[in-house]
C-alpha cells in the first residue's frame, strides 16, 4: 500500500508511530479496525482486487503494511511494505525473489546465524554465496560481479556496524542490489532505504512488535517491480502473517518510539555499568560513544536498539550469572519490552566465545535492570560452590 494514502499528520517520531497506517478519523467507527479472518473474499465476476483470496491480501495486511511504509520511509509515497510470516520469511523472499542460478550474493559472515543457514540451499539452487565480515566495511572487497549484497547492521549478535551508504554506492556502481536487515535497529532507529539500500528487511518478531508474543517479517522497498517480486514470491510460497498477528503488529506500533527510546537508555546505562566490573570484557553497544562501531553508527542511526553484549571469563561462569538473573528472564530473541539474556554459543553456529552474553534490554527502570546484573555478576562471581 502507498505510504501516502493515509498521511500521518505530525512529523515526530512518537506521532508516527502512533497514527502510522491507521485510517482516517471516520464517525462510528473504531482507531483501528480489528484483524480480518478470511480466506476468501465475495468475489464475482473477473477476480480483480483489491481482495481476491486470503494468501494474496487481506485488508489487516494492508494497514499494517502502510504503517510501516510510513516509518521505514516517511513521506515517500513510492515505499511499499509487504508483511511476512516471520523475518525468515521475508529474509528468504528477498534472497529467493532475486537470485537466480549462476548469480552471485554477498552476504554477511556475522549475519543471524538462520540467514546464513540458507547457504547451502542457495549453493543447491547454483547461487554463489560471498561472505565477509560486517566490521569494516569488509563485504566492499567481495562485490565483483555479485547480484545481490546483504547487510545486517548493526550485526546479531557481535554488534558490529558497517557503512550502509558506502556499501550502497560500491555495490550499485558493481550492478548489484542491496538489502539491509534492519531487524536490530527498527525503522525508528535507522532507515536502510534513505541510505541507498534497495530492500529493507527486518524480523517484527522483535523490538517492532516489542512484547515477545508474536513472530511477523517485513520487506520494503520503493521499487514497484521489486515489489511485485516480493509480493509473487509470498504468494506462491505462502509464508503469510496471521490477520491476528498483523493486527497485534499494528496495535504495538503505537507505543514504538516509547519502547525504543526507553530500551536506548536503559541500554547505555547498562553498558556503562557493565564497563566498571574486571570480569566483564568486550562490552559492545553502538551507543556507547567508546564502542568501536559508534562513529559509524552515530553516523546513520537515529536510535542504537536494545541489545548489549559482553563476555564472562568461561562458560560457567556465563551459566551462573544467567541463573542468578532474578529480573531478567533466560531466553533468546531480543527487543521485548522485558529484559531477557542468554549465552549465545549454546546454540552453536556463531563466531562467539563460551562466556558471550546477549543481553536485550526491557523497558523496566534502570536502576532494576542494573541492580538485578550486579547481584547477578557478584553471586557468578563467588564461584560455584556460593551458587
Ligand atoms: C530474529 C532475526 C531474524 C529472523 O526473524 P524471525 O522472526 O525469528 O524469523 C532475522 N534477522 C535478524 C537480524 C534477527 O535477529
Amino acid at each position: 500500500m502507498s505510504a501516502q494514502q493515509a498521511g500521518v499528520p505530525g512529523s515526530g517520531d512518537s506521532t508516527r508511530s502512533v497514527h502510522a497506517g491507521r485510517p482516517a478519523h471516520t464517525a462510528y467507527e473504531p482507531s483501528l479496525p480489528g484483524p480480518v479472518f478470511v480466506s476468501h473474499y465475495h468475489l464475482p465476476g473477473e477476480p480483480v482486487g483489491p481482495h481476491v483470496y486470503g494468501r494474496d491480501d487481506n485488508p489487516t495486511w494492508d494497514l499494517l503494511e502502510q504503517a510501516i511504509a510510513e516509518l521505514e520511509a516517511p513521506g515517500d509515497p513510492a515505499a511499499s511494505t509487504l508483511a511476512f510470516a516471520s523475518g525468515m520469511a521475508a529474509v528468504s523472499a528477498v534472497l529467493f525473489s532475486q537470485l537466480k542460478a549462476g548469480q552471485t550474493v554477498v552476504l554477511p559472515s556475522d549475519s543471524y546465524q538462520t540467514t546464513r543457514a540458507l547457504r547451502e540451499r542457495l549453493e543447491s539452487y547454483g547461487i554463489t554465496v560471498r561472505l565477509a565480515p560486517t566490521a569494516g566495511d569488509a563485504q566492499l572487497a567481495a562485490l565483483d560481479g555479485a547480484t545481490l549484497l546483504w547487510l545486517e547492521s548493526p550485526s546479531n549478535p557481535d554488534l558490529d556496524v558497517c557503512d550502509i551508504r558506502r556499501l550502497a554506492d560500491a555495490a550499485h556502481a558493481a550492478g548489484a542490489l542491496v538489502a539491509v536487515d534492519n531487524t536490530l535497529a527498527t525503522p525508528l532507529g535507522q532507515r536502510p532505504l534513505a541510505l541507498g539500500a534497495d530492500f529493507s528487511v527486518s524480523s517484527g518478531t522483535k523490538a517492532l512488535s516489542g512484547h515477545g508474543d508474536l513472530l511477523i517479517g517485513y520487506v520494503t522497498t520503493r521499487d514497484p517491480e521489486l515489489a511485485a517480486g516480493v509480493r509473487y514470491w509470498r504468494k506462491t510460497i505462502g509464508a503469510i502473517p496471521g490477520p491476528m498477528e498483523s493486527w497485534l503488529a499494528h496495535r504495538s506500533l503505537a507505543t514504538l518510539a516509547l519502547r525504543v527510546d526507553r530500551q536506548g537508555a536503559n541500554a547505555l546505562t547498562l553498558a556503562e555499568a557493565l564497563l566498571t566490573r574486571a570480569e566483564v570484557t568486550g562490552v559492545r553497544y553502538p551507543g556507547l560513544p567508546s564502542d568501536p562501531a559508534h562513529k559509524v553508527a552515530a553516523g546513520q542511526m537515529r536510535r542504537f536498539g536494545s541489545v548489549v553484549s559482553f563476555e564472562l571469563p568461561d562458560q560457567a561462569h556465563a551459566e551462573r550469572f544467567l541463573a542468578a538473573l532474578r529480573l531478567t528472564a533466560e531466553a533468546t530473541s531480543f527487543g521485548s519490552v522485558q529484559c531477557t539474556a542468554e549465552r549465545r554459543a549454546r546454540w552453536g553456529g556463531d563466531a562467539v566465545p563460551p562466556g558471550f552474553v546477549r543481553f536485550s534490554v526491557g523497558i523496566e527502570d534502570a536502576e532494576d535492570i542494573v541492580a538485578d546484573v550486579r547481584q547477578a555478576l557478584d553471586a557468578a562471581a563467588s564461584g560455584p560452590a556460593a551458587g
